[in-house]
């Protein structure tokens, strides 16, 4: 069968959030018309296949796509989140991105969605579950969305042995369970496994039931300095507190104390120096939470599931069969070389700066619409490889520096970020009579220089970072 022609000014891989907010952006900023494809059903990309109990770990104020607002809003006021602005559980960030996908882009009459479709490059795409094959004719690009696409327990298969017999499930498996364990190994150290035995604790289980696999110790930002709205100056004195230690700091591990000090960054175990880093909000009440679970095995990576004994790298601990092992150790985001953002037939997706996704992949369809070439484009958003380790932090925030500061010589690109929702400090002119914002206004504009200069410093002159 042959292939059926379609022409598009873009076409854009990957309906996942990074598609959608550059997507809605180029839509806003330009006349084009796309064409959308995807393996999965519907439009939000991991989001699918993600787990039951997971939430946002921002504030759904900022997550999303600039046109259309997610939540409603308010502050929750039960749970491991109350006092803070509402988190989107996956059903409504789903049925979220459903309803842009139907009501902004549908409706538009400039972009084509085709579902359940594998690109396969080269400018063609086939339906997974009939013989349609697509080439399309692009005239401007081909967004790429997928370079750094990471992977998730629902999708992805253990990175250890399960022998056979062994009770392992996926994180969201674990809700789906029919027979009662006695025991819960939880076997990850990012977002999930922090999710997992959240949950775990809120169905009452008792701590001492849980064993928590963790290879790594993370850093995670607290969630009192991520709020918008009417709780916005306390993000901004947030970064304030960043410049100035950053300005301040001795020493990258100086640097971390100082931001633990201040309550910046959180680690459940303080007794262990983390080294993991991947930019996760939590709340106190969380810590607080997971800090109940004694059971905490470091042994390394698990590298197989016996009946009676899980292996680690580093050595073995007993279980049984009464034992449901729950998987949450996925790769999480990909890291992968960087590469130029825009080229003249492509733009490949990318990171370049500290912080959450959207707001960034939103801004690359800003920028793809409102400047003209590409050198200039990629002048303003050099990419950066995806956070894992703490000093990646350091590398991340300047790049956000830099780009800051880049925006200027932009007036259209910073008056689109100004007051964009998907930017946490969008609202910021709101509060600038707040007592706290001024304090923190003149803190960060007394800090960003050294601290922009301090975070070189640390860079240059650390080997490996
Ligand atoms: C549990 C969890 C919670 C998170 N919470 C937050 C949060 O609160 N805030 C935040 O900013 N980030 C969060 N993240 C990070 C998250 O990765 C981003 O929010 C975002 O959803 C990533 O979107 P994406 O489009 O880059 O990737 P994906 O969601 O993975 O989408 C990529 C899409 O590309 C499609 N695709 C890939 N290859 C092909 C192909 N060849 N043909 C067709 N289609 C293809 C895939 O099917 C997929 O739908 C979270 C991540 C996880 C796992």
């Amino acid at each position: 069968m042959s292939d059926e022609t379609l022409e598009t000014d873009y076409l854009v891989v990957g309906a996942g959030a990074a598609g959608m907010a550059f997507a809605d952006a180029l839509l806003t900023h330009s006349d084009a018309t796309l064409t959308i494809v995807d393996r999965r059903h519907a439009p939000g990309g991991h989001w699918i296949d993600a787990y039951p109990y997971v939430r946002l770990h921002q504030p759904s104020a900022f997550y999303g796509v600039s046109s259309m607002p997610l939540g409603q809003g308010v502050l929750d006021s039960t749970g491991t989140n109350t006092g803070y602005y509402e988190l989107a559980g996956a059903d409504e960030i789903r049925a979220y991105f459903a309803d842009v996908m139907r009501r902004r882009f549908l409706s538009s009459g400039r972009v084509r969605y085709f579902p359940c479709s594998e690109y396969l490059g080269d400018d063609r795409f086939v339906s997974r579950y009939t013989q349609a094959s697509w080439k399309v004719s692009v005239r401007r690009k081909v967004v790429d969305t997928t370079y750094v696409e990471g992977t998730v327990p629902a999708t992805s298969p253990p990175p250890f042995e399960v022998a056979d017999g062994v009770r392992c499930v996926p994180a969201g498996d674990v809700t789906r369970i029919t027979e009662r364990p006695e025991r819960f190994v939880v076997i990850g150290a990012g977002k999930t496994a922090l999710d997992t035995c959240v949950w775990l604790l809120e169905q009452n289980v008792p701590a001492s039931s849980i064993r928590w696999i963790k290879p790594r110790e993370a850093w995670w930002v607290n969630r009192r300095f991520q709020q918008p709205l009417a709780l916005l100056p306390e993000s901004y004195r947030g970064m304030a507190i960043q410049l100035e230690a950053m300005a301040q700091a001795t020493s990258i591990e100086d640097l971390f104390a100082r931001l633990e000090a201040e309550g910046f960054f959180l680690r459940v175990d303080p007794a262990v120096a983390p080294s993991m880093f991947r930019g996760a909000v939590i709340s106190e009440t969380e810590v607080d939470l997971l800090r109940q679970i004694e059971d905490v095995v470091r042994l390394g990576h698990v590298v197989r599931i016996e009946r009676d004994e899980i292996v680690l790298d580093e050595g073995r601990v007993p279980t049984n069969d009464a034992t449901v092992h729950i998987h949450c150790a996925s790769r999480g985001l990909m890291r992968r070389p960087v590469r130029p953002i825009f080229e003249a037939r492509q733009i490949t997706v990318q990171p370049f700066l500290w912080g959450f996704v959207c707001y960034q992949f939103a801004m690359l369809g800003a920028i793809e619409a409102l400047l003209e070439s590409d050198e200039e484009k990629n002048r303003l958003c050099p990419p950066i490889a995806y956070w894992d380790v703490d000093r990646d932090y350091l590398r991340a925030f300047l790049a956000t520096l830099a780009n800051e500061r880049a925006r200027m010589a932009y007036p259209t690109v910073a008056n689109w970020a100004k007051e964009n929702r998907l930017n946490p400090f969008g609202g910021i002119g709101h509060h600038r009579d707040a007592p706290e914002v001024i304090d923190a206004r003149e803190r960060i504009k007394r800090y960003a220089a050294a601290a922009a200069g301090n975070l070189a410093q640390f860079i240059k002159t650390n080997a490996g970072l």
